[in-house]
């Protein structure tokens, strides 16, 4: 609150405001990232990072992740070309990205899905061979670590979101990291609608810029991801506890040098499970417990997008797979331990139910 009477007494409301220099510069510390542009959403800050780029043509991303990553090309003229996914990560296999290439290709987005890192070196290798730009779509990798270093300072850019869903969220808001100053400069004008003062504009720019009442919202939560984190944590444990040895149901390992934001709990009913993931979904609302099939149906699936070659479920046969198998378990700092309890004891009841039957 006051915050909010100091906003309102300063009559500074957005445009760069107090608020939102003092976010950008505990958000750099926090994550351990140089040169940081805040957003009012990730999908403008997806479609700008593309556009500070001036990309074009064909760009290879993945059919597994939120729809956005996808419209953002789609806003900027690009053409979208999805590429399979590896079955252990769940992100884009940088094989099949090798394979997807063609002369129209400029650039790749990919997606560290629910927090897990994409194979980012390989990645790299890949972009510095073809000469292609790479723009992680970050948006659930909020303070991961590979190997002490932050998964943001992989690629040209990366893009954070801060929808209310995310581990760290303004209501809405986003963020693209870049290299170096003079990126930074030139997606702070595109943000600004290409202004770079009071007369002169540069570039057919957008109004991305994110308001002070957010940003003041912003530095407040980051006192608590500490918490936030252990609480999420504790969760994960109790989940990955309850379901370790459950036949058909698997869960995903992220290597030791990542750290993790526990920032979604995908759980994969496999076919050895009496149900199947849907009757799992129906049976857990029946009781209440809104458990989220992300990512399903995958981007390639809806009709914007299914008329494209690289579509084909046959060129996406994993991640057409994993889509008709996860669920996402509710995982937020609220989640009271007896509520968790009761979840844990709806699933193991459907995987006991026909093991007597049968
Ligand atoms: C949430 C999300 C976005 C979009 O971010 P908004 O801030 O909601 O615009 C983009 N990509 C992925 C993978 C997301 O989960």
């Amino acid at each position: 609150m006051p915050y909010l009477e100091e906003i309102w007494q300063r009559k500074w409301v957005t445009n760069n405001g107090v608020f939102h220099r003092e976010l950008e510069k505990q958000l750099c510390e926090y994550l351990g990232v140089e040169h940081l542009s805040l957003f009012s959403n990730g999908t403008l800050a997806l479609i700008t990072a593309l556009q500070s780029m001036k990309i074009t043509g064909e760009v290879i991303t993945t059919p597994f992740s939120f729809v956005a990553t996808t419209h953002a090309l789609h806003w900027n003229g690009i053409k979208p070309v999805f590429a399979d996914v590896d079955p252990v990560t769940m992100n884009l296999d940088p094989e099949k990205i090798e394979a997807a290439i063609t002369p129209q290709t400029t650039a790749i987005l990919p997606v560290h899905v629910y927090a897990n890192p994409c194979d980012v070196e390989r990645i790299e290798t890949i972009a510095d061979t073809y000469g292609l730009r790479v723009i992680y779509d970050a948006a659930h990798a909020f303070g991961v670590r590979i190997r002490d270093r932050s998964i943001l300072e992989y690629g040209d850019m990366s893009v954070l979101s801060f929808h209310g869903t995310k581990v760290f969220n303004t209501f809405e808001g986003g963020a693209i990291i870049c290299r170096d100053e003079k990126t930074k400069r030139r997606i702070d004008n595109l943000k600004n609608f290409g202004f770079v003062d009071e007369t002169t504009v540069v570039a057919p720019g957008i109004n991305g810029k994110m308001n002070e009442v957010q940003a003041a919202f912003g530095v407040l939560q980051l006192k608590y991801m500490d918490q936030v984190l252990a609480q999420r944590g504790a969760i994960d444990e109790r989940y990955r506890k309850a379901f370790r040895n459950v036949n058909g149901l698997s869960m995903h390992d992220v290597p030791d040098y990542c750290t993790r934001n526990y920032s979604y709990f995908p759980l994969l009913v496999r076919p050895e499970f009496p149900l199947n993931r849907d009757e799992l979904y129906e049976e857990l609302r029946k009781h209440r417990i809104a458990a989220r099939r992300y990512f399903y149906p995958l981007i390639s699936e809806f009709p914007m997008y299914r008329g494209l070659p690289s579509s084909n479920a046959q060129n996406l046969p994993v991640a057409t797979a994993l889509s008709r198998q996860v669920l996402c378990l509710p995982i937020y700092p609220a989640l009271e331990q007896e509520e968790q309890e009761r979840i844990i004891e709806v699933i193991l009841a459907c995987a006991w139910r026909n093991r007597r039957a049968s």
